[in-house]
């Protein structure tokens, strides 16, 4: 019997993609604790994303963490995953005359796997586009629809199998340094472990305040996003997703509905988001202008926080300043893509071990990741 039931060797704070994926790493060999808010894990941003794989979406890092995800989504190798974790799904980004340009950009910085479409072709693949709303098309095929629960649920249940222990309802309300261990107090009881892992989704800043830690900066971005029926029935599955080329709107089938967005960022306080009635017209306005579709019911909408740090890269390393705390946040808008390689990643941060070869080799560094890497100064 354990001495002292409420001592692990790491406690994990949130159990989202983050929070679930890093616990399943270290699980293996080390005695983890996963505290969860809420009644049950993927109720913020994790529950709430647009499900993409699109490997040239974001900054540098977040691409060459997406890539080195990708090994993993195609062959996940886990008896938790009983089907693909990927479907492939095309992703055309479309321009107006004035936007051109940004299409050229796009082509010339990401380059793999991005092709120019001839417009007629675009849309002979996606009919919805307005006839002469847009001029110039990219075409994107290496992009895929996630089974963001599948994989979630694989991170938990990994979890289980390896005796780590989730406790759900317990908010973790205070984070003390005491003999060389973090005690965090929840409403479940005081848990107790050499090292913290910070992976608090919007909350990251605020849990390090609890610990006496300085923030990053960390800006949690709502994003908006509804179901809407088709008029003409259900909607083709093998349409591809369609974005505006200067991320403005996305349009994209979902089990024979579409889910659109008008690809808000508002910053927010960390919370339990919700639509603004503001950005539910906006998305209808600039769908129905792009798009010959007629939005006549909005079968469901929804909001979720996009957390950024100010240099727009996520963190995965140790507090220089507080102890065994360990920072696992600011995925922003890519947080499941990247999940695989960046707890793999952090996992090895954790144990102060080098980087995996495959995730290196796509150019990841423990610098890039680093909280005191140049590019984030600490606010104040
Ligand atoms: C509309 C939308 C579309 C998106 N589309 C995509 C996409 O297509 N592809 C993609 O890769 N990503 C996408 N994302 C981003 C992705 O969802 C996030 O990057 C990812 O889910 C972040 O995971 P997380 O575990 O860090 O955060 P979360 O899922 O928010 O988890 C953090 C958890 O921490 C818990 N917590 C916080 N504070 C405490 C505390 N004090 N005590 C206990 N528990 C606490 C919270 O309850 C929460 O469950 C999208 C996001 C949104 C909102």
């Amino acid at each position: 019997m354990n001495a002292q039931p409420d001592r692990f060797d790491v406690i994990v704070v949130g159990a989202g993609i983050a929070g679930a994926s890093v616990a399943a790493e270290l699980s293996t060999d080390l005695h983890v604790l996963l505290l969860e808010r809420e009644p049950h894990p993927g109720l913020h941003a994790t529950g709430r994303s647009a499900a993409m794989y699109e490997p040239g979406y974001g900054p540098a890092v977040i691409r060459a963490l997406t890539r080195a995800s990708r090994a993993f989504f195609d062959n996940p190798c886990s008896p938790h995953i009983q089907h693909p974790l990927l479907t492939p799904r095309d992703v055309v980004f479309i321009a107006r005359d004035y936007q051109t340009g940004t299409l050229d950009q796009m082509l010339h910085e990401i380059g793999q796997g991005l092709s120019p479409l001839p417009i007629n072709e675009a849309h002979a693949r996606m009919p919805l586009i307005r006839e002469g709303y847009a001029s110039a098309a990219v075409l994107n095929r290496m992009t895929a629809d996630i089974d963001v629960d599948a994989l979630h649920q694989h991170y938990l249940r990994s979890c289980r199998s390896n005796r780590a222990s989730l406790v759900t309802r317990a908010d973790v309300t205070a984070l003390r340094r005491r003999g060389g261990d973090w005690q965090a107090e929840t409403p479940q009881g005081t848990f107790r472990a050499p090292v913290v892992i910070n992976a608090a989704g919007a909350w990251a800043d605020q849990l390090a305040v609890m610990a006496d830690a300085a923030p990053l900066g960390l800006t949690p971005k709502r994003r908006t996003a509804m179901i809407i029926t088709w008029p003409q029935g259900p909607v083709p599955d093998d349409w591809p997703m369609v974005v505006d080329a200067d991320e403005q709107f996305y349009l994209k089938p979902d089990a024979g509905k579409l889910l659109i967005s008008p690809a808000d960022a508002t910053p927010s306080a960390p919370c339990d988001a919700h639509p603004d009635e503001m950005d539910i017209a906006i998305c209808a306005d600039r769908i129905q202008t792009a798009f010959d579709v007629e939005i006549r019911r909005i079968e469901r909408s929804w909001a979720g926080l996009r957390s950024f740090l100010p240099d727009g890269n996520p963190v995965a390393g140790y507090d220089p300043e507080a102890e065994g705390f360990f920072w696992l946040a600011g995925q922003g808008g890519y947080g499941i893509q990247t999940a695989p390689a960046l707890s793999r990643a952090a996992a090895a941060l954790v144990r102060r071990t080098p980087l995996p070869a495959d995730i290196k080799a796509e150019g990841v560094t423990a610098e890039a990741l680093a909280v005191s890497r140049d590019s984030l100064r600490r606010p104040g």
